[in-house]
């Protein structure tokens, strides 16, 4: 054992998730939102594991993620759902990529990628109906919905859904949530009286699909949910499971005695004579400097605080008289199941969100998987048959 953090991701948790939310949705169509490298749980072994679990749909933030996934032998829809002026369309309408459109130009520019790249593009016209981030306003929706039913006409798109976004889903009873749920039916109203004709028509969350079963429409598009993870007070129902455990080991461990300073500042000092516990991970590695004194970690089945400052590549923590040794296992989150703090304990301590916890850790540090194998997925995301799965299994075990 060197010491080294890493994130352990449990695929079954993220295939059973995703079950769990494809059989509450009832009859809606369920799309993974796999954006961030999966929130952090790596993009193409999460995306693998929602398949497996039943998700039909993909969603990313960038024509780049939906490319790897269609590389990695991906056929399910993915939704590019941030659109952006200079994107390679050109690319996604080649790779058969669903692209978000907010504005009339937008939709005229992708006509043309479409023309070059010799197919429609499949177009998802999205509505702002309150979040104000992106979306065409209410009185910019009739332009945008006649230009794509022109481009549609000239065959370089295919308008395939009509979306949106909610801002306050996770409040429940936000009085937000009833006006935008309007706001998206009045623009549906018009965009099929304008002659529109989507097949999926999507603008829940994971809080809207947990709360509000008449924000479900055609299709649902949860992302801390696969990952079992949740923006609503309280966090996710125990029936998902935190995908994500962050552990290390220590690395040195010595005795103080009592009104030793540590750290940086020496925000901490020890109150009683301590054994002291050093861990190889710091904000360069995820942990926010807010941590200080404030995040627990579980260490020889006991919970301690991370004590004092978080340097740049490590953390101390006061084991008091725990007998602690070199190489023990200190896990920072988990589950929850073995007594380990969860990354909701670490965002409610931190005044932040779960997802904003999980997504600082993978870039830095390594990943591994347990669970069920890339190649299990595959199997039962495509029944274990024709050649598709065969690659997909391929590509799953070497990520897995
Ligand atoms: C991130 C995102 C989602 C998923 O939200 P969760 O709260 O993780 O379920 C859905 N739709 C859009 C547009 C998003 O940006």
């Amino acid at each position: 054992m060197d010491g080294q953090p890493e994130a352990l991701v449990d695929l079954s948790a993220i295939r059973s998730n995703v079950a769990g939310l494809v059989a509450s949705v009832q009859g809606a169509q369920v799309m993974a939102v796999v954006k961030s490298d999966g929130y952090g749980h790596g993009l193409i072994p999460t995306a693998l594991a929602a398949l497996a679990g039943g998700a039909t749909w993909l969603g990313v933030n960038s024509i780049d993620e939906a490319v790897r996934l269609r590389e990695a032998g991906v056929t399910a829809p993915v939704l590019c759902m941030l659109a952006a002026p200079g994107a390679p369309h050109a690319d996604g309408v080649s790779f058969g990529v669903d692209l978000s459109v907010s504005t009339a130009e937008l939709v005229r520019r992708i006509g043309s990628a479409a023309e070059r790249a010799g197919r429609p593009a499949r177009l998802h016209l999205k509505a702002d109906t309150g979040m104000s981030r992106g979306g065409a306003t209410m009185a910019d929706w009739p332009e945008l919905v006649a230009v794509a039913l022109e481009e549609q006409a000239a065959g370089r798109c295919e308008i395939v859904g009509l979306w949106s976004h909610f801002a306050c889903a996770d409040v429940p009873g936000h009085p937000s949530v009833d006006a935008q749920l309007d706001a998206f039916r009045a623009a549906i109203e018009v965009a099929q009286h304008a002659g529109a004709r989507p097949s999926v028509r999507h603008i829940a969350n994971t809080a809207a699909l947990l709360t509000r079963p008449d924000t479900w429409f055609d299709l649902v598009r949860p992302g801390g949910g696969v990952v079992g993870l949740c923006t609503l007070p309280g966090g996710s129902p125990a029936w998902l499971r935190p995908a994500m455990t962050v552990r290390t080991h220590l690395v040195q461990v010595k005795r103080v005695p009592a009104g030793t300073g540590v750290s940086y500042g020496h925000r901490y000092v020890t109150l009683a004579p301590a054994n002291l516990g050093l861990i190889a991970m710091g904000y360069h590695e995820g942990i926010p400097r807010s941590a200080a004194n404030t995040a627990p970690v579980l260490v020889r089945g006991e919970r301690r605080v991370i004590s004092g400052s978080v340097c740049m590549n490590q953390c101390v923590i006061d084991a008091d008289d725990l007998p602690i040794e070199v190489d023990d296992e200190v896990v920072l989150f988990g589950p929850g199941d073995r007594g380990e703090p969860t990354a909701q304990e670490w965002a409610d301590l931190l005044g932040t969100i779960s997802y904003d916890v999980v997504t600082r850790f993978t870039a830095k540090i390594p990943r591994s998987y347990c669970g069920v194998t890339g190649a299990e997925a595959m199997a039962v995301y495509a029944g274990g048959a024709d050649t598709d799965a065969a690659k997909l299994a391929r590509v799953g075990a070497r990520e897995v």
